[in-house]
């Protein structure tokens, strides 16, 4: 096999070594939002959002209600836009190019960062094995039924499920608990191969012990991937989080360290936020 400086001789041109060294050091995953704003119809939602999200880190994102957690990383892989009146400015590089330029096909961009819910989301009439393998029947990432019967086990295992399902994958998804779906979700989006996996309050409607077993599987998952997760739940940010980024009103108050945004905020708004004077 090719060693990376195999790879780097034969390449021909600058754009070439950056894409072998990238593969190969596995620095993949890396986000670079520019200027982002995002509307429904004419208003403002997220106001002038530049940062970087580093590769396999868990970057955090809190604030009050409202503040525009949602709508921000619904941007980042361009799930806003499908939202009635959603409309970007601004560019969003992944791994240095921009998901919002021209001859970029959303599909794929929404491959390639995977999102899980708030609420889990099976499809109530799938069984658990199609569940997982849904998004690979779509993009067809698959060729035989053995490549997608490796597939669902590996991503089952991935998602610290498939010891609990094993035995019943032609079972309902809508028949496990609710941190069991969220977790059946969470297969479902590492089927298709992502590089970023988005979580948009992923534990808000589960209870303390289901939490913390999710909890758990972000921690491995981001040896691998790299992950943003929106949460109001500041005690989960200051747990799990490498990075935290304090949204208010639609702006980017402060991002940095998440030992340091919250021990030493500079920010007094986000100093008030963590201390709990308002939020
Ligand atoms: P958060 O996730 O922090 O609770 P959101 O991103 O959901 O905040 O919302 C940001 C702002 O955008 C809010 O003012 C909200 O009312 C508005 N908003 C969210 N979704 C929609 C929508 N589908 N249509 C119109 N306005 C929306």
């Amino acid at each position: 096999m090719a060693t990376v400086s195999d790879r780097v001789r034969n390449a021909t041109t600058k754009q070439d070594i950056r894409e072998v060294t990238t593969h190969f050091e596995g620095d993949k995953g890396i986000l670079e939002v520019q200027t982002l704003n995002a509307w429904y119809g004419k208003t403002l939602a997220i106001k002038d959002i530049s940062m970087s999200i580093r590769s396999r880190t868990i970057t955090a994102i809190i604030g009050p209600s409202g503040c525009g957690k949602s709508t921000f990383i619904r941007c980042l892989n361009r799930m806003h836009e499908v939202s009635h009146g959603g409309r970007v400015s601004g560019s969003v590089l992944l791994d240095g190019k921009d998901i919002y330029a021209r001859d970029v096909d959303p599909v794929t961009i929404r491959q390639r960062i995977g999102m899980v819910f708030q609420k889990p989301s099976p499809f109530p009439t799938m069984s658990i094995f199609d569940n997982v393998a849904a998004g690979l029947r779509l993009t067809r990432l698959w060729s035989r039924r053995g490549d997608l019967q490796e597939v669902v086990e590996r991503s089952l295992r991935q998602a610290a499920l498939w010891d609990e399902v094993k035995d019943k994958l032609n079972q309902s998804g809508a028949s496990l608990s609710g941190g069991q779906q969220q977790r059946l979700c969470i297969a479902r989006a590492l089927a298709v191969a992502p590089e970023i996996i988005l979580l948009d309050e992923p534990c808000s409607a589960l209870d303390p012990a289901a939490t913390l077993k999710i909890e758990d599987l972000m921690r491995n998952l981001a040896q691998e991937y790299t992950i943003v997760i929106v949460t109001h739940n500041m005690q989960q940010a200051a747990r799990v989080s490498e990075w935290t980024a304090f949204f208010l009103l639609g702006e980017m108050i402060e991002y940095g360290k998440t030992v340091d945004i919250f021990s030493r905020p500079k920010d007094k708004r986000t100093e008030d936020y963590i201390t709990g004077r308002f939020g």
